[in-house]
């Protein structure tokens, strides 16, 4: 469903990826992990071109659809991919349900009241729905990343990907996140999430990919990477974060 090929990200003579293949089917939730600074978001990024990407031939295609480089085509394909900051950057002058609707009316066209219906459904379904008329800055950072998450939902991307999610909140509220995005594994969503949740890594992590100066050092399932990785730097970063 998500492909990259041969991706590189230069930031002036700064290589933030170099040669990225990752290939992510529908419905599998790919976890990546690794030190700070090792493009775990660009490479985010760059998949729903919020950057470009080098021109040197390297692809990134959605549903077998090649990210174009901008234009009309680029906003469609974009909105087929949800994303999730570490800072939960709502809509701040607009009511929770604003959030989760704007998007639906503005980029997909559709009416309000329906927008509304479907945003309502969403806020039930992370746990939110009380909260609805509420500004953002009146909801805990818990409930405004579960917010962020039925916004994304709203428009119903093929893809969502998660860049630590979770860092940015007390630990109290961490979880009530996990299992929102744990939920959304178990319905079947293509995810690709960067976490340090070892625990939900294991537990929905059909896959791990670790990165490390820009590149993919490793690629493998949650149970061999944790227990048998196969790079120093990997054995290096596991050893600080368990
Ligand atoms: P962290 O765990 O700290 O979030 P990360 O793995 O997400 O790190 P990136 O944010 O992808 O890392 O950054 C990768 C590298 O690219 C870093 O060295 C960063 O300084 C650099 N970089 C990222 N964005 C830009 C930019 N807009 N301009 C210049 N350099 C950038
Ligand atoms: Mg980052």
């Amino acid at each position: 469903l998500v492909e990259l090929r041969g991706v590189n990200k230069h930031f002036g003579t700064f290589q933030a990826l170099a040669d990225i293949d990752l290939t992510i089917p529908e419905g599998q939730v790919a976890i990546v992990i690794g030190p700070s600074g090792s493009g775990k978001s660009t490479l985010c990024r760059t998949i729903n071109r919020l950057e470009t990407i080098d021109d040197d031939g390297g692809l990134i295609s959605i549903d077998g659809e090649v990210l174009p480089r901008e234009g009309k085509a680029l906003a469609k394909l974009r909105a087929d991919v949800g994303m999730v900051f570490q800072s939960f950057n709502l809509f701040a002058h607009k009511s929770i349900l604003e959030n989760v609707t704007v998007g639906p009316i503005k980029v997909r066209g559709v009416k309000k009241a329906q927008a509304t219906e479907e945003a309502m459904t969403l806020l039930e379904r992370v746990g939110v729905a009380q909260q609805a008329k509420k500004m953002p800055a009146e909801l805990s950072g818990g409930q405004q990343q579960r917010v962020a998450i039925a916004r994304a939902l709203a428009m119903k991307p093929k893809v969502m990907l998660f860049d630590e999610p979770t860092s940015a909140l007390d630990p109290e509220m961490v979880q009530e996140v996990l299992d929102v995005m744990v939920q959304l594994a178990k319905e079947g969503m293509t995810m690709v999430v960067v976490t340090h949740e070892m625990g939900f890594a294991r537990q929905v992590g059909d896959r791990v990919v670790f990165m490390d100066e820009g590149r993919i050092l490793e690629d493998a399932d949650p149970d061999t990477f944790f227990t048998a990785p196969q790079h120093e730097r990997a054995k290096n970063f596991l050893g600080k974060i368990l």
